[in-house]
């Protein structure tokens, strides 16, 4: 499955729509809820942002943030996460994190307690277990199942091409095929399965920061890691301009910067839905079939988002609190 957390968080400018303002991905309520909070008791965005992403890590937000989903090839679960600092331009990120459950806190660390912006694999939960995060085993019973029940299906589906065995039909291990087959074949996308976490906090003195958290894609290949932890790709904040995050099929999407395409269009002054229908477009050109959407905000605390239409993928959801709303309110977009 492909999961990932993005975070986002604005704080209402004079004259604003409506700041401080929290915009996430899915209907994910109570993420949006504890990002809120986190304003509301002042905190930072970033705390804002942070608490999002955790409050649905920790209730692993339909199977695809945090432990115990989407198990690898080898039946693991790894973390993705990614914090920016949208004044600073500070950015911390984890990618391939294994036994931390705690993959934004583990990003905000690497963000504040190093000068690097990304840490992966071992050497990252390394680094997480020195900074005083326990190490667990990510695996529940839930991820084991998934997991036995892809054995049992011959690997089906799984992310190989041009390798024999034929991976169209047999389990590895892998070896290069003869030649190479120039085709598209879209990734085994699980629709149902998709929910990476993206959250924007912006206050009300305009400044913004955004984050995701996910636990990629279900069956990648160990090692595998996607949008969610690359700045400008699963997410981008920028207090001069707003900032976005994305969801869906990362090992697309991620070659083609959405977030960051989408923050550079709300600078040049497209309102948030036009920069975000804009950003699927770019993607779309390319990939038709892609699955996947986008939520924008900017400084003045308006918001949109936009996603790819597929067959069972007529809409897509997200979060919204401001101080208009009042409290978690569900958002839809049809997608185009
Ligand atoms: N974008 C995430 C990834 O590719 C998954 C998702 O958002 O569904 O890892």
């Amino acid at each position: 499955m492909w999961t990932s957390l993005v975070c986002v968080v604005l704080v209402t400018s004079p004259g604003g729509a409506s700041l401080p303002l929290v915009v996430n991905t899915w209907p994910f309520k109570e993420a949006a809820a504890a990002a809120w909070e986190a304003l509301q008791s002042g905190g930072s965005v970033l705390d804002a942002v942070e608490r999002g992403c955790r409050r649905c890590e920790l209730d692993q937000c339909d199977g695809s943030v945090g432990f115990g989903g989407s198990p690898d090839e080898t039946g693991e679960t790894s973390l993705d996460a990614l914090i920016i600092n949208g004044d600073t331009m500070e950015v911390g990120a984890v990618a391939d994190l294994r036994r931390v459950k705690n993959a934004i806190g583990v990003a905000r660390a690497v963000m504040e307690r190093t000068h690097h912006t990304l840490l992966v694999g071992e050497s990252a939960s390394a680094f997480a277990e020195d900074m005083g995060f326990p190490a667990e085993d990510l695996t529940t019973n839930k991820s084991k199942g998934l997991y036995t029940r892809w054995l049992q299906a011959g690997c089906q589906p799984n992310y190989r091409q041009n390798v024999v065995p034929d991976p169209a039909t047999s389990c590895g291990p892998y070896r290069p095929g003869p030649g190479r087959t120039p085709h598209r074949r879209p990734p085994p996308t699980d629709l149902r399965a998709h929910d990476t976490i993206g959250v924007i906090a912006i206050s009300g003195k305009g400044q913004v920061a955004a984050g995701t958290s996910t636990n990629g894609a279900n069956h990648k290949i160990p090692g595998r890691v996607g949008d969610s932890p690359i700045a400008g790709a699963g997410a981008y904040a920028d207090s001069s301009a707003g900032a976005a995050a994305a969801t869906g099929d990362g090992d697309i999407m991620m070659r083609f910067l959405p977030s960051f395409l989408a923050v550079e269009l709300m600078r040049g002054g497209a309102e948030p839905s036009a920069a975000c229908t804009a950003a699927v477009a770019r993607t779309k050109r390319h990939y038709p079939e892609f699955f996947g959407a986008v939520i924008c905000a900017n400084t003045t605390g308006h918001y949109g988002a936009a996603c790819n239409k597929l067959p069972g993928f007529p809409k897509f959801s997200y979060m919204v609190v401001s101080a208009e709303t009042r409290g978690p309110s569900l958002h839809t977009v049809d997608c185009f």
